[in-house]
């Protein structure tokens, strides 16, 4: 046996009600199509071996390598508002989890490797497209710097997943943090199962708030701990343009990463309405809504916890509502400082907000780019013609007037305008995956068994901060046009 992968399962050691076991099950011809080798070496693991037939095995969910406990978690959700009792991994299976190199304990987990007791009527599989857009997404994200579950490999089952249209069948390998959702502590809450929802909050404690394991005050500690990773996530989110599409309390972490990317997409036209999933009919989850969503989110948190809380009822209370208005000031933190980074003015040194704000006003007025226009600040700076910028705008005016008092109040702050340009690439992409450069790599993939965009636009978006001259096709936008997502991976 080649495949060493040093497990240590924490989760399969939480009481049965958590969890179920699931046996491996033969998949027709499971074939290694990518692994991520810089993030095998992270975990410990020997990218080689996960290229062989017998990883091909392991990572479809064929085999089980040694020391690995294959089980699917339970969890429950409000899915568009509506609560759903049970859900849990139906298509995922949590094969074991590793501490890696810099002693984080992480999760490895197969999506699409078939039904489990959790599946109700879904077949549990996943279609190479999905895979493929949830393999570069996350990774762009994480190469973006946001917080987000990675994508360790793909294997193509070689069977036929049949949804609209017959399509060929995959398994992603994803790497977690942990796999703890609000879903989660609700699925103990509404069963009314206060020890076993003890037991997930000392878990998630001991995983994610290490600082409070034991403390009187823990679970206030952690609430208040996912308030914060989560307003500066989704902080994130908008200061980079992602539409998450469907922000479920199941697809909402504990650990404050990035999970779940199914309809999600990059704005090209800044615009706060913008949705791009196609089950999002009332536009719940849409661009501009998500930060009040993630509040909305972290209440059905809080409520769960308000029985570790405190023993009296308005104390419980007041801690669950001061967890959720410091998430809004840990919002508008994060928020207000990265977009002030963004066109290159430190936080503090005047009320600037205004400012940066009326340049989303004009962008969207306009209908420029979101990512283009940021970026290209940082040219004119060095001297770069600003009609680059201002022929994206509608009335390109609108945006020279803005670039005037932009000017204006740079002139005022020290800084040389050569050191500020570089300082406005380092948090203004250059790349982002632009959705029809990854339809066109999905498509190459799946209809051709052509890799090779695939893996191009995946270089590109490994680097997405610096220029890379010869990669400005992977740049544009493309022509506008109404863009449509699916759940599904
Ligand atoms: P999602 O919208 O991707 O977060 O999934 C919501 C729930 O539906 C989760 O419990 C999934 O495990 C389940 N699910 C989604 N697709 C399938 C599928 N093809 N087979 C079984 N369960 C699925
Ligand atoms: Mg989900």
């Amino acid at each position: 046996m080649g495949i060493a992968i040093p497990f240590d399962n924490s989760y399969a050691r939480l009481p049965p009600g958590f969890h179920a076991r699931v046996a491996p099950k033969p998949v027709a011809a499971p074939r290694v199509v990518k692994v991520n080798h810089a993030l095998a070496a992270e975990l410990g693991i020997d990218a080689g071996a996960l290229e062989t037939a017998e990883g091909a095995a392991v990572l479809s969910g064929a085999a089980a390598a040694p020391g690995s406990e294959p089980i699917a978690l339970v969890y429950a959700g409000h899915q568009f508002g509506q609560f759903v009792p049970r859900l849990g991994d139906g298509r995922a299976l949590l094969i074991g989890e590793v501490v890696d190199g810099s002693g984080r304990r992480r999760d490895l987990q197969l999506k699409g490797s078939g039904i489990t007791p959790y599946s109700r009527q879904g077949d549990g599989l996943a279609a190479l497209g999905p895979v493929l857009r949830e393999y570069l997404v996350s990774e762009a994200m994480h190469a973006l710097g946001l917080p987000t579950t990675r994508s360790l490999a793909i294997v193509t089952t070689g069977e036929s997943v049949y949804r609209e249209t017959e399509l060929p069948g995959a398994v992603l390998t994803r790497v977690a943090a942990s796999h703890i959702r609000v879903g989660t502590f609700q699925y103990f809450a509404a069963r009314g199962e206060t020890e076993n929802l003890r037991a997930l909050a000392d878990y998630a404690i001991a995983r994610h708030q290490p600082d409070a394991v034991g403390a009187p005050d823990r679970y206030r500690r952690l609430l208040e701990g996912v308030a914060k990773r989560q307003a500066e996530l989704i902080a994130r989110w908008m200061l980079v343009g992602f539409v998450h599409g469907v922000m479920n309390t199941d697809n909402m972490t504990v650990s404050g990463e990035t999970i779940d990317y199914g309809p999600c997409a990059f704005l090209d036209a800044y615009d706060p309405a913008t949705v791009f999933s196609s089950i999002d009919r009332g536009g719940r989850y849409a661009y501009g809504n998500q930060p009040a969503i993630g509040q909305w989110n972290l209440a059905r948190l809080a409520e769960c916890l308000l029985p570790l809380l405190s023993e009296t009822e308005a104390e419980a209370m007041e801690q669950a509502t001061g967890a959720l208005s410091l998430y809004a000031d840990a919002f508008n933190a994060a928020y207000a400082r990265g977009l002030l980074a963004r066109i290159g003015l430190p936080e503090g040194t005047g009320d600037d907000r205004p400012l940066a704000e009326d340049l989303l006003k004009r962008m969207q007025a306009g209908g420029a780019d979101f990512t283009a226009t940021f970026r290209g600040l940082s040219a004119i700076l060095d001297g770069g013609d600003a009609a680059t910028v201002s022929s994206g705008f509608r009335d390109p005016a609108a945006f020279d007037a803005w670039a005037r008092d932009w000017k204006a109040r740079l002139s005022r702050d020290g800084a040389s305008p050569g050191e500020r340009a570089e300082g406005m690439r380092r948090v203004n992409p250059a790349f982002i995956p632009r959705n029809q450069r990854v339809e066109e790599v999905i498509a190459a993939a799946v209809g051709r068994d052509d890799f090779g965009p695939f893996e191009a636009f995946l270089s590109v978006l490994a680097r997405p901060y610096e220029d890379q001259s010869e990669a400005v096709r992977w740049a544009d936008p493309g022509p506008a046009a109404p863009y449509r997502t699916f759940c599904g991976t």
